[in-house]
This record gives C-alpha cells, sequence and structure tokens, in this order.
C-alpha cells in the first residue's frame, strides 16, 4: 500500500475466506494502523468463523490494537456492511455470494452500483421555457416543477435510467453457477486462476480454478472484462501462457498485478 501511494483511509476490509495468504496481511496493516494514531473504527467481513480467526490475528500483532474493530461474519446473499452495518450505502452496495473453495466457508463479494437518473436534457428544457436554477436542479432529480401555472413532470426532460457498474470478486474458488449467477453482465470479474491448463487436476484438487475455467465462467455470465487474479508463482514472471489460454475461450482478458489500476466505464 505504501509503495503504490495507497491510502490508509481504509474503514472496511473484505475477507473471502481463511486461508493463511489470504488474511495473515491483516496482522502487520492493524499494526501499521495502530502506529499511525488511527482513531476510526476498522470493520472486518468475512464467512462463518471470521470472529475467531480475526479476533485471533487481531492480538497478534500488538498488545492493543488502538482503535475500534468490529467484526461482522457474512453469509452468502447478505448484503455487507456499510452505514451502522445495515448494507446502506451512497449508491451502491456490496453482497457476498457462496464460492467452493472446499475445506471451509468461502465467498465471494459483488459491488453493484444503483440504477442512476437519466440524463437532464438541457436543451429540451431551454426550448421549454424553463428557467436555469432551482428548476432545472427539481426536474433533474426527477420531481415535478410547476410553471406559470402549468405542471411539468421530469420524464420530458430527463432520459432513461441508466444501469450502474457490476464488479465481481471471487477471491478462491472452483469455477461454479453460483459465480456465473453473481456475475451476470459484470463489467469487470475478477476471477482467481492459479493455474494453467497443463495443472487443470491440481486446480481441481485443490479447489482452485484454471485460467480457462476462469474464462467460461465469464463467458457463461456475459461479463465485459475479466482479470485474473491468484495466479500461482510459477506464472508470476510471466503469465502470457495463462492469458493465450483464456483468450480461447474469452477475448477481453488481463491479468491483476500488485498496484494495477482498472478504470471501469459506465455501461455505454
Ligand atoms: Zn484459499
Ligand atoms: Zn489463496
Amino acid at each position: 500500500m505504501m509503495r503504490y501511494g495507497v491510502s490508509f483511509a481504509l474503514s472496511e476490509i473484505f475477507f473471502t475466506h481463511f486461508h493463511a495468504d489470504h488474511f495473515l496481511g491483516v496482522i502487520g496493516l492493524i499494526r501499521t494502523l495502530g502506529l499511525q494514531g488511527r482513531p476510526e473504527p476498522l470493520f472486518l467481513y468475512g464467512p462463518k468463523g471470521a470472529k475467531k480467526v480475526l479476533g485471533t490475528a487481531m492480538q497478534l500483532g500488538v498488545e492493543r490494537v488502538p482503535f475500534p474493530v468490529e467484526i461482522t461474519e457474512v453469509k452468502a446473499g447478505d448484503t455487507v456492511g456499510g452505514e451502522g452495518g445495515g448494507g446502506k450505502r451512497d449508491g451502491y452496495d456490496v453482497c457476498a455470494f457462496p464460492t467452493e473453495h472446499g475445506g471451509g466457508p468461502s465467498i465471494g463479494y459483488v459491488l453493484k452500483e444503483h440504477v442512476r437518473r437519466g440524463r437532464f436534457d438541457v436543451e429540451k428544457a431551454k426550448a421549454a421555457g424553463i428557467p436555469e436554477g432551482p428548476m432545472w436542479g427539481k426536474l433533474a432529480k426527477g420531481e415535478p416543477i410547476e410553471l406559470d401555472g402549468r405542471k411539468l413532470t421530469a420524464d420530458g426532460f430527463v432520459g432513461e435510467a441508466r444501469p450502474g457498474r457490476l464488479v465481481v470478486f471471487t477471491g478462491d474458488t472452483r469455477p461454479c453457477a453460483a459465480t456465473v449467477d453473481a456475475a451476470q453482465g459484470a463489467d469487470l470479474l475478477v476471477h482467481e486462476a492459479t493455474f494453467g491448463e497443463e495443472e487443470r487436476d491440481r486446480a481441481r484438487d485443490t479447489g482452485h480454478s484454471t485460467a480457462k475455467e476462469a474464462a467460461q465462467v465469464a463467458l457463461a455470465a456475459k461479463a465485459k472484462r475479466l482479470l485474473l487474479s491468484h495466479v500461482s508463482a510459477r506464472y508470476s514472471i510471466s503469465a502470457d501462457e495463462l492469458v493465450k489460454e483464456a483468450k480461447e475461450v474469452f477475448p477481453n482478458v488481463s491479468v491483476a498485478k500488485d498496484g494495477l489500476e482498472v478504470d471501469v466505464p459506465f455501461p455505454a
């Protein structure tokens, strides 16, 4: 986080499962945040077992965590976190879905933006003689206005509602129907691809996916873009092979790496 200039002003962390490679890092992070004198609470979410595993981890790095840490156990189907823990967020939801990793509960997360209001048509408003100002604001918000005794609804001045974006993060998993469901039409699917096809059996036996399997999920979900993550160390120098295998199934593929920033445009 330091290397890439990512802010430490985070307030929530989402855990997919409790294999060591997915939660040990939080010990150092909590310690760093403590040394920075952070006062704000930190919210941790994870599947069943989160309280025990993360509660223990919290005690390992420091004598006393100097800011509140709230651990919430999440199950598939839940809307997660948000203001007061009630799932309410401004403009989007985070929801959990089941994954198939074996050896304990595991979940993935979707970030689902709310439908956005249609665009306000300035030209139409001008043509209708509506003066620029508060009336434009009302119409843009979908509210009716009164102009010279005429009641005008927003319909004629605001375009169709626009879909929000959907970003899906699987964590470790076999390719599964639940991910295909969760990722329907996703703007971005971040799917694990630990192995290449030559280790297909190993992927199956260890609860992981191959790049090609991840691509098959992306294809079945009609996702727009696939980002392969959690690739095995043997592909750390070059993951070209994984991309090549995935591209045979699904065209828009790349590999995640530390520090990568991905722009997710609004659907056209
Ligand atoms: Zn795992
Ligand atoms: Zn893992």
